[in-house]
């Protein structure tokens, strides 16, 4: 907490400089004013969460309860990052997938149980593009791993058979908080909207322990709360095929920005990249969107959208988010080409020279 000296010792600093001379007296007025006018600033604090480094960045007048809400998104994380991963240790997601293929039910906590249920609903909206039931076609790729996978793609006939057993959300059966399934192929990963989900809970924790100012930002994925000072929090889009930023805009209280990205995460053989982002269709990855921007207030549709429309396409990318009810979409297609939403051209401001923008009807 910064002091503001009131002004009564001031008052009397300056009364007995009469007999004291002037100096006590002026640094009364500087107390005065450099207690009065340091008011919020700037606290900031990197973690390593969900394999990236996320920044924290609250404009607050109290740095300890900055220090202290930190401590506890980082608890929050870690067991977040426990229970949602879907390959490493022996947490719950772990549990549920191996339950799942040996055709068992699973007991979830709600906290699981909600998140899956949001997860069914995305990939419904998506017409099955957004599909975290796709764990095992993830592995196939090698992406179940930390270090990027090497070695050539797995054989067309190990994907064909996947995509033949047609791992999909809806062949997930919810009984209460009893989860089961007839496909013993479904597994879930929940890599494409867990991020959005774990943002938005963070700016809700920092919310109810009194800070109202923040970013919580893990690798250019954020949400926001109030406002940097007198100005919205400014952030930036990561140029998908170059260096720096493609644009900036202006994200207001209470909002999110997620991009997906194949350059995020690929496997590389022979000179070709296989992006991390899989067409559920084929069982192949993206190949004609180099990155998808949404902005929302929920992170985890935010996130769910963004992958699904990456996988869209620039063809089908429009029905889609007005499927899932996005309206804030920035794509960026292979060829460099940009497509907008009428909305986020409208807030939008390029910081590099685009060839050609398309904005939707
Ligand atoms: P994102 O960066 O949000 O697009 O998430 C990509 C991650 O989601 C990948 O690393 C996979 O773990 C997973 N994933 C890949 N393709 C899909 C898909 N079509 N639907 C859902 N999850 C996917
Ligand atoms: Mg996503």
């Amino acid at each position: 907490m910064v002091l503001c000296i009131s002004p009564s010792p001031v008052i009397r600093i300056c009364r007995s400089a009469i007999h004291e001379g002037y100096q006590a007296c002026l640094l009364g007025f500087v107390l005065l004013i450099s207690g009065c006018t340091q008011g919020p600033t700037d606290q900031r604090q990197t973690l390593y969460v969900f394999g990236t480094l996320l920044e924290i960045h609250a404009y607050t007048d109290d740095a300890s309860v900055f220090r202290d809400a930190v401590a506890e998104l980082e608890l929050m994380f870690a067991q977040m990052h426990k229970d949602w991963h879907a390959w490493d240790g022996e947490g719950e997601l772990v549990r549920l997938n191996r339950a799942l293929a040996q055709s068992e039910s699973f007991e979830a906590s709600e906290a699981l149980q909600v998140l899956l249920i949001q997860g069914r609903d995305y990939s419904e909206q998506s017409e099955g593009l957004f599909n975290p039931a796709l764990g095992r076609l993830i592995a196939l790729w090698g992406f179940h791993s930390d270090l990027p996978p090497g070695g050539p793609p797995p054989t067309a006939q190990a994907i064909r058979e996947l995509v033949a057993a047609a791992p999909e959300m809806h062949a997930l059966n919810f009984e209460g908080r009893w989860l089961s399934s007839a496909n013993p192929t479904v597994q879930l990963d929940l890599g494409a909207y867990a991020k959005g989900v774990a943002l938005n809970m963070a700016i809700d924790k920092l919310r109810s322990a009194g800070i109202q100012h923040a970013i919580v930002n893990a690798g250019g994925d954020l949400c926001v709360a109030g406002r940097h000072g007198d100005r919205p929090w400014r952030v930036g889009v990561r140029h998908p095929q170059g260096e720096g930023v493609i644009a900036s805009l202006e994200a207001v209280d209470g909002e999110c920005v997620l991009t997906s990205g194949n350059y995020e995460r690929y496997r590389e053989f022979d000179g070709i990249r296989y992006a991390h982002i899989l067409d559920p269709r084929s069982g192949y990855p993206v190949e004609h969107v180099a990155s998808v921007t949404v902005i929302a207030r929920n992170g985890g549709l935010a996130d769910a959208a963004a992958t699904a429309l990456s996988v869209a396409g620039p063809q089908a990318w429009e029905r889609i988010a007005g499927r899932m009810q996005v309206d804030q979409v920035m794509l960026v297609d292979e060829g460099g080409q940009v497509h907008l939403t009428p909305a986020m051209q409208a807030r939008i401001h390029f910081e590099t020279e685009i060839a050609e923008i398309h904005v939707a009807e």
